[in-house]
């Protein structure tokens, strides 16, 4: 899926419109817009924008006067314009690395089975003209694609792919599966002890069957060879395209590694950002930024911004890699029962980087998907005595598999919880095998947080799911599972407040409400035009809306042809 949009992308320029002149200003009419400004749904007849800004929102008379007779008019033709999407949680980095490898979302035939899995990758290397001894990477592995449930192996692998270095990546982005090749190359062997916080499986004889989750991962990503600067670029380019094909005038990298951001910081890649990006640099980046003072935080320096340091505490539930404090039905990856998951890192390790970037006035992200995970969370947060009043709003990411006790604990501390409703769609099935139906039906609780004053973002956290906004929109309003199965129906969102997760949500958790999210005077004209208005569309067709155009600080970024 995500190869072939890319692939699509690729072939076509960035479609970007003339620079308007200094004070020249723009009319946009028409059509439905929708302002998403307040806790109702509201609408205005025009907007005016002008130097990248909206000048101002209201009746088509007055925005006709104060636009003048030279404004450049934009039509809406019925189509609706909303806010541009602000997107609250995704690996804009990861996705430039996907664009490289094998996707087996798009592989011709489903990928239902371990056959097919080896023939959609022998597709992928004749495609790519792979050779001998290359690294190849596919994505989008999902086990529970299996009927047997059963990860294929590095053995299996070696079989098929003998002489290239294979990593199949999990489709939860905290796990793969490698062949000898690949793990050879990273230097690990039957003899590697497992790293505290990773998951690497073996067989009854001790050697490793190539399934590797969590830290250990970091093993072979040290392994694997950087890319050029000009083949970073075109991927770049790609990945922002398809960022602004789905409407977003905010992309975030949600796990910045040091090679990214200095990428991120070239010369080149900011001549070519279009769109805001927000990166929040990786724990294990710390040190550097510590060192480096003048790598400032919370600015826009172009249009790349450090919003906060991320950190992750647990793995993913769809992988069994997330901390719980119950067990999984199904037990560990390799079927090892007991097992309630584990932290990825040691309570005290977070506590002290959280206390550090605190002390530094840096923002904190931290993924937490388990119960357990998000209490860890918690009580970091209370040993820095976080509170609300603070208006420090910590971001945790996911908040997955919430308490209705843990929401009163975010309340107290200022928490916004970045939900992930994509899970009752994609992942709700496997969930409902191993927990039972009241904790699978409270996972991002959105009404429940909502009632209790939190302010909630929605995200895809592509590339573990797709970027498409309206699949996010359609998820949080209908929590339905690939099998037809409703997760807390009582925990569903109307049309607009799932708009509001997609764009004022996301807006309030990197601190700039007052800059995007809205169409409002003095917020930036960062806008989407859509063919259907999602407020009047019935819940069954969301999913097929498309972005008509999609217009950053005035320009436009994107627009269908
Ligand atoms: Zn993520």
């Amino acid at each position: 899926m995500i190869r072939r949009m890319l692939g699509g992308a690729a072939l076509l320029t960035m479609a970007v419109a003339a620079p308007a002149l200094a004070g020249e200003a723009a009319l946009w009419h028409g059509g439905t817009i929708i302002t998403m400004d307040g806790d109702q749904p509201q609408t205005v007849a025009a907007v005016v924008e002008r130097d990248g800004r909206i000048a101002f929102a209201g009746t088509e008379a007055e925005a006709r006067k104060l636009a003048g007779p030279a404004a450049v008019d934009h039509d809406l033709k019925g189509a609706t314009m909303l806010p541009g999407f602000v997107d609250a949680h995704s690996h804009f980095a990861m996705a430039m690395q996907v664009a490289g490898g094998i996707d087996l979302g798009s592989a011709r035939v489903p990928v239902t089975d371990h056959a097919s899995l080896i023939a959609a990758v022998r597709e992928g290397i004749a495609a790519r003209k792979f050779q001998p001894g290359a690294w190849i990477t596919v994505w989008n592995y999902n086990d529970a694609n299996f009927a047997d449930r059963r990860h294929i192996t590095r053995a299996e692998l070696d079989a098929a792919f003998p002489d290239v270095k294979l990593i199949v990546m999990h489709v939860s982005g905290h796990g793969l599966v490698a062949n000898s090749a690949a793990l050879a190359a990273a230097g690990i062997t039957d003899a590697t002890p497992t790293p505290e916080g990773g998951v690497m499986t073996r067989d009854a004889a001790g050697r490793l069957t190539g399934l590797i989750f969590e830290r250990a991962m970091l093993l072979m990503r040290q392994a694997l060879p950087q890319p050029s600067a000009a083949q970073q670029l075109v991927a770049f380019d790609a990945v922002q395209r398809y960022y602004t094909h789905f409407g977003y005038t905010h992309a975030q990298d949600g796990a910045t590694q040091l090679p990214d951001l200095l990428f991120f910081r070239s010369p080149a890649a900011r001549e070519h950002l279009r769109i805001d990006l927000v990166a929040l640099p990786y724990a294990t980046m710390f040190d550097w930024v510590v060192a480096h003072p003048e790598v400032r935080f919370g600015v826009y320096d172009g249009h790349l911004k450090l919003a906060g340091i991320k950190a992750t505490l647990d793995g993913s539930p769809q992988a069994r890699t997330a901390w719980f404090t119950r067990d999984y039905a199904l037990g560990a990856p390799d079927g090892t029962k007991p097992w309630h998951g584990q932290p990825v890192m040691s309570e005290a390790e977070y506590g002290a980087i959280a206390k550090a970037a605190t002390a530094r006035g840096l923002q904190l992200f931290v993924h937490a998907n388990g119960d357990a995970a998000i209490d860890a969370a918690i009580r970091t947060f209370d040993s820095l005595g976080i509170k609300a009043g603070d208006n420090r709003r910590p971001v945790v990411i996911h908040s997955q598999f919430m308490r209705p006790d843990q929401i009163a604990a975010y309340a107290r501390i200022g928490v916004s919880p970045a939900y992930f409703t994509n899970h009752t769609y994609y992942f709700a099935d496997t969930h409902r095998l191993n927990f039972p139906k009241e904790v699978v039906d409270f996972i991002s609780p959105m009404q429940a947080s909502r009632a209790a004053g939190l302010v909630v973002s929605n995200h895809s956290d592509f590339p573990v799911t797709g970027l498409d906004p309206f699949v996010q929109l359609w998820s949080s309003m209908a929590r339905t599972s690939q099998t037809g199965v409703v997760s807390g129906a009582d925990q569903r969102l109307t049309a607009y407040q799932g708009l509001q997760a997609l764009t004022t949500g996301p807006a309030f958790q990197v601190f700039e409400e007052d800059r995007k999210g809205r169409l409002k005077a003095g917020l930036l004209a960062d806008f989407v035009v859509l063919d259907k208005n999602p407020l009047a569309t019935p819940l069954d067709q969301i999913r097929s809306i498309k972005v008509l155009e999609t217009v950053k600080e005035g320009q436009t970024v994107f627009k269908k042809g």
